[in-house]
């Protein structure tokens, strides 16, 4: 039987070799490594500065302290978004605000976040969703409108752009948090960065992702005399190490070929995909460039969306292709139950119902698409036969 993963990282690169080097050195933790990886970050997005840290919640969490955001104030985000966006609010003090989608990019809908603004409201977190770029021209008027700071949670978008701006120049937003798990475009294994165009707030990022501590190690031991540091503010523990730096390092050094090969796999679906009824593909918006970080498709029209889903996901299971359900809407997981829910959130929960992710990783062949679109619709034709054929 043929058997197709949902996602394997490519580590073909130096990987291996900068690991090796940096364990031969001694120096593990956060250092020269990370210092290294956070200025190829900054180089590939066209950012001034880089902040790397343990994970993208992390980085959502600092992003939210160092924009000022406190015990109190309201967050409006989409609903429809991996569930650590709306806990690094909740880890800031204050409180998620959901708001719907555009069901056409699975995005934070421009005027729903607006119609969603209180007095309390400090800040919109929008999400670029499976690294298609958020409606930022829009949301940055909105902001600018009702004096609001905009962040972005870029977790999936390394290598996507905006118009011509790449994700993380801070185009639009002082504050930009991407992710190095190994589902992302770029892996650490696990890590996050922070760019920012405001050296005050890089600053206040690095105090904050170790200790509050005003002199870092690196510092210390470069520096040949005594330096003593002082705790300026109470801080966290979010250090990235080395070793997860090397990874990061020679996976930036590809970003580009990473995701060249992301796009022709995600070229080879839109094609095959183009003549399947009842099967629809997510477009790359005009003027954008999406980095095709997931594949998603939607199926509709049929019965009773999510037990179609999984009997879907479940059947694809039987002939060795591995495809995971689309994005939860935070609002219906456990951890969220009996949080206000003011404003209409249909298309969330509609696209969380009907989006299953197809297996896609730089490595895929045309073979292992082919197979996986000649299953779906044979799965797809099983579930309702009078309108689904398959050649
Ligand atoms: C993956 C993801 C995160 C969390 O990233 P971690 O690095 O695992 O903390 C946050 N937001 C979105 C949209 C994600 O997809």
């Amino acid at each position: 039987m043929n058997s197709v993963p949902f996602a394997i990282p490519d580590l073909a690169g130096r990987e291996q070799q900068l690991l090796l080097e940096t364990l031969a050195s001694g120096w593990i933790t956060q250092g020269p490594r990370v210092l290294e990886f956070e200025a190829a970050v900054a180089r590939a997005v066209d950012a001034s500065h880089a902040v790397a840290v343990s994970s993208c919640t992390a980085a959502l969490h600092l992003a939210l302290l160092a924009a000022g955001v406190k015990e109190g104030d309201e967050v409006i985000l989409p609903t429809h978004t991996f569930i650590a966006t709306a806990n690094a609010v909740v880890h800031a003090g204050a409180s998620p605000v959901f708001a719907d989608i555009d069901p056409a990019t699975l995005n934070l809908d421009p005027a729903a976040a607006e119609a969603a603004i209180t007095p309390r409201t400090s800040a919109i977190l929008c999400v670029h969703q499976i690294g298609h770029p958020a409606e930022l021209d829009d949301l940055q008027l909105i902001c600018s409108k009702h004096g609001l700071l905009l962040i972005e949670d870029a977790a999936c978008a390394i290598g996507s752009r905006y118009r011509d701006s790449k994700i993380g120049s801070n185009s639009h937003s002082p504050l930009v948090a991407f992710s190095f798990h190994p589902r992302k475009v770029l892996t650490t294994g696990d890590g996050g960065i922070i760019t920012t165009n405001d050296p005050a707030i890089d600053r206040r990022l690095r105090l904050l992702r170790q200790h509050g501590m005003s002199v870092n190690d690196l510092a210390r031991h470069k520096s040949g005399r005594f330096v003593p540091e002082a705790y300026l503010e109470v801080g966290y523990n979010y250090r990235m190490t080395d070793l997860q730096a090397c990874l990061g390092v020679a996976q930036a050094e590809r970003l580009d070929e990473i995701v060249a090969a992301r796009r022709a796999a995600a070229a080879l679906y839109d094609q095959a995909l183009a003549a399947v009824p009842g099967v629809t593909t997510f477009i790359e918006p005009a003027h954008h460039f999406w980095n095709r970080q997931t594949y998603f498709v939607r199926v509709h029209g049929f019965p009773s969306g999510p037990d179609t889903r999984d009997a879907l996901i479940d059947s694809l299971l039987k002939h060795g292709i591995s495809t995971r359900r689309g994005i939860t809407s935070i609002h219906r997981e456990p951890a969220y139950s009996g949080h206000p829910l003011p404003h209409p959130l249909r298309q969330s929960e509609s696209a969380s119902d009907e989006c299953i992710a197809l297996p896609l990783f730089p490595r895929i062949t045309s073979d292992q698409i082919a197979y996986v679109v000649e299953k779906l619709c044979l799965e797809l034709a099983q579930i309702d036969h009078r309108r689904i054929e398959c050649e």
